[in-house]
């Protein structure tokens, strides 16, 4: 089996989440998404989810200590063995340099970095469509029909505009990319480790075109 661990880089809305369920179907990588686990501690109200939830409904980010000590809990589990990819983190330069520190430490390395690149208005026109489950917390396919009672068609949840992709708050989050976070592509520029992807197109074809960037196809 191939063992790869990724990072995926883009910025909010260009599709990392769903490239990454689709890669860990095919490949068995664990899935690392920061967003999903922070949203998790928010809705169980741990003293995780009470510290970051104004951070996050704000589209600023959660303090970097909280979300290293997060990620390096995560790593240690087992399902990272066949390889993992990391979705919304790292987001800063602060993050990337404990990764490296918190990788070594266990005998990792990450293997690449695909950074997926779509035009802001995109991103802005797909956030303000984008429902996601109430329960299950899966986005709803833009391609497919909505359930006639606009239902969750995998666990029949209400589909709810997340809070963060209201508008005003997606502007946010965007400038928090461009000044927090698009340094990183030049960080893993420099190791040798960057593949750039159009992100632009159908799920299929952006999939294909990591594949090719990764040399799995
Ligand atoms: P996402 O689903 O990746 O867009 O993340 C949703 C929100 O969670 C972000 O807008 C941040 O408030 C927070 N978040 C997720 N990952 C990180 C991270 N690596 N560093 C800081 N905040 C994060």
């Amino acid at each position: 089996m191939l063992k790869k661990r990724l990072i995926l880089l883009g910025a909010p809305g260009v599709g990392k989440g769903t490239q990454a369920k689709r890669l860990k179907k095919e490949f068995q990588w664990a899935h690392i998404s920061t967003g999903d686990m922070l949203r998790e501690a928010v809705k169980d109200k741990t003293s995780l989810g009470m510290k970051a939830k104004s951070f996050m409904e704000k589209g600023d980010l959660v303090p970097d200590d909280l979300i290293i000590q997060l990620v390096g809990e995560r790593l240690n589990r087992n399902d990272c063995q066949p390889g993992f990819m990391l979705d919304g983190f790292p987001r800063t330069v602060i993050q990337a340099e404990k990764l490296d520190e918190l990788l070594e430490s266990i005998n990792e390395k990450i293997d690449d970095v695909v950074s997926i690149e779509v035009e802001n208005k995109i991103i802005i026109n797909r956030l303000s469509k984008r429902l996601v489950c109430d329960q299950c917390g899966k986005v709803a396919d833009p391609d497919r029909a909505l359930q006639a009672d606009g239902s969750c068609p995998y666990c029949e949840g209400n589909l709810i505009r997340r809070k963060d992709d209201e508008p005003e708050t997606v502007k946010r989050r965007l400038e928090v990319y461009e000044n927090r976070t698009r340094s990183l592509i030049q960080y893993y520029q420099g190791r040798g480790l960057l593949r750039k992807v159009d992100g632009l197109g159908n799920l299929d074809e952006v999939y294909q075109r990591i594949c090719v960037a990764l040399e799995t196809a």
